[in-house]
């Protein structure tokens, strides 16, 4: 048995980054940037007027109000080459529009009379103001983003205000998920005595597919070694592969040896943790193997502990794991020593503090815990019970912008 924090180290360091592709922007939203990208010109490419008003020169304008004359006009998407302000004159100009030669500052229309032909200035000008600069915001060979940031519409807007459409990012992983067992039938069927629907494909594929990563349903293995020496054999060819079921020790636990058989190496079976213990862990050359527990519940906390964190991490990301933050207990919590125990909560803020209650009962069978749970509550190995009060580290579970 490995302990929580070995088996995420130990994933974390066996999985490798999937290639890179180029995409287009309007497909990068949320995808992973695979190298830096540096400005390859400045930034406004040229001095530019940042209010609609006058360009002026500054020494002309020391005492107030000042009248100048106004000998042209310069809208946005106007060339200044050719334009002058002239010792007592002023150009009209628009936001955006390049300063002229001559001036070294702009005037805000509100602080004039509007004027046409002559311009009253109503207040002191400063040399300088109202002009954006070039290569201000970026410079030429500046990196503005780095390899493993998230693209998001700021970076969008950017890289496109750079004319680069086409954008390098890391690809999406191919998820094969595998359910097994004979008690499984498919969704879409109504099951028999004794049988129950695999809900687990599906709540995976999605988990998957939140992740960013592209699952690819392989569908059910019945409990004997030909259907799973087929479906994990078909399963091996993705990128990672996701099983469930079949991997504790009752009598048609198939999953590791047939998977042995199929050449992956088990690098860990049995994760300290309180539920989903009966993890497993495997490489069939570069490709990881998570062999996940049943139980929905187990399932699902075992993806987001170990599973998630993998895919993000093969697509480039640098923060894989949610953050810890601090809740208060409004409950007590029964726990024993010796593995780490994921506590299914529901949070509220009071007075800046986040408090935790209990979704429900935690037994690992209840499901409906899991549904109305907004965080996790990871509880240390060596920890015991917990008293109304105490605080415990707690990350959200899912996107809960709600709770903010
Ligand atoms: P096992 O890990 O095979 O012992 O299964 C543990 C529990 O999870 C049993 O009650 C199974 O019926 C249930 N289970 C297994 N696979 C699935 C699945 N794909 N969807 C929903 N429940 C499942
Ligand atoms: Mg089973």
């Amino acid at each position: 048995m490995v302990s929580f924090e070995e088996a995420r180290s130990i994933i974390l360091n066996s999985v490798q980054l999937v290639g890179t592709e180029r995409i287009h922007l309007l497909e990068a939203t949320g995808r992973v940037l695979a190298e830096d990208v540096t400005a390859p010109w400045d930034l406004p490419l040229w001095d530019n007027s940042a209010m609609d008003g006058y360009a002026v020169r500054a020494g002309d304008c020391r005492t107030i109000p000042c009248k100048l004359r106004v000998t042209g006009f310069l809208p946005a998407g106007a060339r200044a080459d050719g334009v002058t302000v002239e010792p007592g004159c002023a150009v009209r100009i628009m936001t955006g529009a390049p300063v002229p030669a001559g001036c070294d500052a702009v005037v805000p229309v509100e602080e004039t009379d509007d004027g046409q032909q002559e311009v009253s200035l109503l207040e002191p000008v400063k040399k300088g103001q109202h002009f954006r600069f070039r290569g201000e915001d970026v410079a030429a060979g500046v990196t503005f983003a780095r390899a493993g940031t998230i693209i998001r519409p700021p970076e969008i807007n950017m890289l496109a205000g750079f004319g680069l459409a086409l954008v390098p990012i890391y690809r999406r992983p191919i998820v094969a998920i595998l359910s097994t067992g004979d008690e499984l039938v498919e969704l879409g069927r109504t099951p028999g005595p004794g049988e129950i629907i695999n809900s687990n494909t599906l709540s995976l594929a999605a988990a998957v597919t939140e992740c960013g990563a592209i699952p690819r349903i392989i569908g059910i293995a019945s409990d004997n070694r030909a259907s799973h020496l087929e479906k994990l054999g078909e399963g091996l060819k993705a990128d990672v592969l996701i099983t469930s079921a079949g991997v504790s020790a009752g009598d048609c636990d198939l999953v590791r040896d047939i998977l042995e058989e199929l050449g992956a190496k088990q690098v860990f079976w049995k994760i300290g943790i309180k539920p989903g213990g009966p993890t497993a862990f495997a490489l069939h050359g570069s490709t990881p193997v998570f062999s996940l527990p049943g139980n929905p519940v187990s399932t699902m906390i075992t993806f987001e502990e170990f599973v998630r964190p993998a895919l993000l991490r093969m697509q480039g990301q640098q923060q894989v794991v949610r953050p810890l933050f601090k809740a208060v207990l409004r409950d007590a919590l029964k726990k024993k020593s010796g593995k780490v125990q994921i506590v299914r909560l529901l949070l509220e803020k009071e007075d800046g503090r986040w408090y935790a209650t209990s979704a429900g009962n935690q037994q690992t069978a209840i499901l409906k815990t899991m549904v109305d749970a907004r965080a996790i509550a990871v509880l240390p190995a060596n920890s015991t019970d917990f008293a109304a009060g105490d605080e415990v580290d707690v990350h959200f579970y899912g996107n809960h912008i709600e709770l903010e």
